[in-house]
């Protein structure tokens, strides 16, 4: 990996007069000020320089460390510094002429349309990416965000465009299964649910709903009670800011639901299309879109992100911690792609999400406890077959980068459950996840503890949708053939609408 940069350092006079002090730095900078910060003989290195009528030119190239964007501004530094001094010659800018990062690589790049990236070449196993960027770019950082874009490409197409890692942790032991239809199917068929008016919605009868309400109280009474979780609410549409600190802002894009407010309330302002609505009875979607604002953010697709608004910026006390809640208050929405006929994927869903905060023993402990209740509803209570497998962690999926966490501790426990109606070979059905985020969340909203010690969280969202499906495809719909404390809980059968 190389960064290349030719640059102009404009000066505000002839710098020849300066030119004594001019050769001193530069014989002594990849010594001194090339050197600071960068393990010995790594720092960046002059290739060549010379002065111009009215500028210092230099050929800068590094590695990892003092990358020349970096170096050039030292190396301005330095000598607005120097010649400043002695002869008042001021550095009035920085300009490059060129600059370009040569990645190894097995493979060209897909898209080559990248900000500040002028093009992409593929030669001798190397892509070589010629930037078009100011100085500003250059203090900002803008070179270093697009290496760092360019590896996670190509580390995810090492992986595979799709390809998740998973490995299995546990499984529960085979079992014959009496029931093999699609729940889905035989629910709308006895009249259970409906399908709401949009796409991958439902509306729930009393049956269902009930049933999600018998799941919701076994996660309070065998987890959030005992274990101490406080309910509290978080926000339902996201803005953008949460996703830039979340991460979220660098990949959901496919699979948000965006939120335009209105570019005004005055109903004047809206009165053509209510005029063309009562004359057509159609919606003028073409003339909603000029009177909508740019979207703000979206529904929520990950119900954590919002909640950390509330840390945001704080330092929190030791007496508080660990930090146990969670969040029931609404609904999740994701634009989902195919296979949406069941209640398994839907675009707007319900889950329960639970957020823990503390310091990493706290943290890792708390998910400990965790696993252990889960294993108890699905193995003593919901009688189900599972089986738990450590994934690519949920925030690095949702962000589009691809492998697993660096250390053992850091990254997501998928639990899953085999749906008989899909045959023995059929994809098992993922219905919730356990997460230890590491320290990405209180570093990302820049939240402190009294104590001083780095902050860690975790975060386990469980989806009713999920549980009801996979406990409906292994043990059917007939109250009578559920294992007796869901029974026992569901009770009478509710009362259900009858249509003629
Ligand atoms: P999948 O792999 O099935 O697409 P996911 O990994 O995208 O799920 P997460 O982002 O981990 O899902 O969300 C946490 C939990 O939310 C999931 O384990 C699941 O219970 C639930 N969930 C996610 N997407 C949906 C959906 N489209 N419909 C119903 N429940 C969902
Ligand atoms: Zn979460
Ligand atoms: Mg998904
Ligand atoms: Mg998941
Ligand atoms: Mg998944």
């Amino acid at each position: 990996m190389e960064f290349y940069l030719k640059a102009s350092l404009k000066t505000s006079a002839d710098p020849a007069a300066g030119k004594e002090e001019i050769e001193k730095i530069m014989a002594e900078a990849e010594k001194t000020i090339f050197a600071k910060g960068a393990p010995e003989g790594e720092g960046a290195k002059i290739k060549s320089w010379s002065l111009g009528d009215k500028s210092i030119d230099v050929e800068l190239t590094s590695g990892r460390y003092v990358r020349v964007h970096d170096a050039v501004m030292r190396l301005k530094k330095a000598l607005a510094e120097s010649i400043g001094k002695t002869h008042k010659i001021g550095i009035r800018g920085v300009e490059a002429e060129t600059f370009t990062i040569t990645v190894p690589s097995e493979h060209d790049l897909k898209n080559k349309k990248i900000p500040y990236v002028k093009s992409v070449e593929f030669t001798d196993g190397n892509l070589v990416l010629e930037l078009e960027v100011s100085e500003t770019e250059m203090r900002n950082q803008v070179p270093d965000r697009i290496l760092t874009l360019i590896e996670d490409k190509l580390e995810k197409d090492e992986y595979g465009a799709k390809a998740e890692h998973w490995n299995l942790l546990w499984e529960s032991e085979d079992r014959e299964f009496h029931y093999t239809e699609d729940p889905t199917e035989d629910m709308l068929k006895q009249g259970w649910l409906k399908r709401g008016a949009g796409r991958g919605q439902w509306i729930h009868g009393s049956v269902t709903t009930r049933l999600f309400r018998v799941f919701e109280q076994i996660v309070v009474e065998e987890i959030l009670n005992p274990l101490g979780y406080d309910e509290m609410i978080f926000p339902k549409l996201v803005m953008w800011d949460i996703w830039k600190h979340s991460g979220h802002a660098k990949g959901i894009y496919p699979e948000i639901y965006y939120v335009c407010p209105p570019k005004t309330r005055d109903p004047e302002y809206w009165e053509d299309v209510m005029d063309y609505y009562k004359v057509t009875h159609e919606v003028p979607v073409e003339m909603l879109k000029d009177k909508i604002g740019d979207p703000i953010g979206g529904m929520c697709y990950a119900q954590c992100p919002p909640s950390w608004g509330f840390f945001q910026g704080e330092t929190i006390a030791t007496e508080s911690l660990p930090i146990l809640i969670f969040d029931r208050s609404g609904t999740s929405h994701r634009y989902e792609s195919g296979g949406i006929h069941g209640i398994e994927r839907v675009d707007e869903f319900h889950r329960i999400e639970l957020v823990w905060l503390g310091t990493k023993e706290q943290v890792v402990e708390t998910t400990k406890l965790l696993h252990e209740r889960y294993a108890h509803i699905f193995n003593d209570i919901m009688d189900l077959k599972w089986r738990k497998a450590w994934v690519t962690p949920w925030f690095m999926a949702q962000e589009g980068l691809a492998g697993i966490a660096a250390d053992e501790v850091t990254g997501t426990t998928d639990y899953e459950a085999p749906l008989p109606y899909r045959g023995p070979t059929g994809e098992w059905l993922e219905f919730q996840n356990v997460s230890i985020n590491g320290d990405k969340y209180p570093t990302g909203f820049n939240v402190k503890s009294q104590s001083g010690e780095k902050l860690w969280s975790g975060c386990s969202g469980v989806g009713l949708e999920r549980w009801t499906a996979a406990f409906l495809a292994q043990h059917g719909l007939d109250p009578e053939k559920w294992p007796p404390e869901i029974k026992k809980r569901f009770g009478k059968m509710p009362k259900q609408v009858k249509f003629l």
